[in-house]
């Protein structure tokens, strides 16, 4: 393929565990990929893959701030996204969603660049609606310790819609559900990373609550199958749409399953439950299934397994393992 005719494309947050996967995604699949990120929770590690190829760049910049670049797709990934890290700063946090929003908006105007936002079921808050569909608005608090993550992603969705209507911009709206795999960071406090770690070294499972509240979790390889199909899809279907897996389960049950998958004698130790943290929550995928023909197809203990690998390996080369529970298991 002639430079010329190559798509280029921006991948906002590209050094996180998403952004990552999508970098890759989207060389292998032939775009010119420059890949912005601050490394506020991201690393370049999690580049290694894709550094080298002549099809990716590397840009440090903070999307608070305008961005001058010529690309003909955004997508938008930059935010901190486990409630650990998007807390430790939360003004931060609100101006990620908030002004990064604006700045990447004025910035497909201007190149007319067709863009695409990573949502979350977080705007769905602690929903009074089960399963999630788009068309539930959603039950937020908007001055709890989760709202700077919850209402910076409502307002990112409402100048992306408000861009659309008032410029004619074509925009994509993706509401992500829990997403999990391998690149998740050890220490972002995500329940699926912390269970992993924890089952790994053989410490006590921290179960927030009783454990009795429910996620639906999606395997990383699904959720980039999602992102590209609607990015690729009409001008005219702009979301939002939940992109997640609807395999629903309570937490007691992920921690059980993960000990299990592991090998470990850790124990379950049951802490206190977070403030706003979700009762219920799985997507309603009725849309995507039809608009994308889109649905997950690994099981929860297909991912899981890879995701413990991926765990068991970096806490070995860290020398954080001493005798790993997968490999004694396997063995
Ligand atoms: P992550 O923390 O691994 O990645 C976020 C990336 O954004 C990091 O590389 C970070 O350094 C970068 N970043 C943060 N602030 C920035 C800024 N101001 N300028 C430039 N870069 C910045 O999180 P993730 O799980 O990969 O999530 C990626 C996106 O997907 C986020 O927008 C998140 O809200 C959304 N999302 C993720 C999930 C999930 O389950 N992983 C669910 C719903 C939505
Ligand atoms: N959780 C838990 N133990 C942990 C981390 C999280 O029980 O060590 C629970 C948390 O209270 C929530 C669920 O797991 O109910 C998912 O938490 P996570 O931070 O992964 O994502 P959320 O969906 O809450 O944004």
């Amino acid at each position: 393929m002639k430079d010329s005719q190559r798509r280029r494309v921006l991948v906002t947050g590209g050094a996180g565990f998403l952004g990552s996967h999508l970098c890759e995604r989207l060389v292998a699949d032939g775009a010119d990929v420059l890949c912005v990120d601050n490394f506020y929770t991201g690393t370049k590690d999690n580049l290694r893959a894709v550094a080298a190829e002549p099809l990716f760049e590397l840009l440090r910049h903070d999307i608070t701030f305008p961005l001058y670049v010529e690309v003909d797709e955004i997508y938008n990934l930059a935010c901190p996204a486990s409630p650990v890290h998007y807390q430790f700063d939360p003004v931060q946090t609100t101006k990620t969603s908030v002004h990064g929003a604006i700045n990447m908006l004025g910035l497909a105007k201007r190149v007319k660049a067709k863009i695409f936002q990573a949502s979350t079921s977080e705007v769905y808050g602690d929903p009074t609606v089960h399963p999630q569909k788009e068309n539930y608005w959603g039950h937020v608090n908007p001055v709890g310790a989760r709202s700077c993550y919850d209402e910076g992603k409502r307002c990112a969705e409402t100048l992306f819609f408000d861009y659309r209507r008032q410029h004619n911009l074509p925009v994509k709206v993706a509401r992500i559900f829990n997403t999990y795999g391998p690149r998740m960071h050890p220490n972002d406090g995500r329940v699926v990373s912390n269970f992993i770690v924890q089952a790994l070294q053989g410490k006590p499972i921290s179960v927030y609550g009783k454990g009795r509240q429910t996620r639906s979790f999606c395997y990383v390889s699904d959720l980039m199958d999602g992102i590209v199909k609607l990015m690729a899809s009409d001008d005219d279907f702009t979301g939002p749409v939940n992109l997640g897996n609807p395999h629903e389960c309570t937490v007691l049950e992920l921690a059980e399953r993960i000990i299990e998958l592991c090998g470990s004698r850790s124990q379950i130790v049951f802490e206190p439950l977070p403030s706003d943290d979700p009762a219920r929550r799985c997507p309603d995928i009725t849309l995507a299934r039809a608009m994308l023909k889109w649905e997950p197809t690994v099981p929860l203990a297909e991912g899981l397994a890879r995701t413990i690998e991926y765990f068991d390996q970096l806490l070995r080369n860290r020398g954080q393992l001493r005798n790993s529970a997968v490999s004694e298991a396997r063995a």
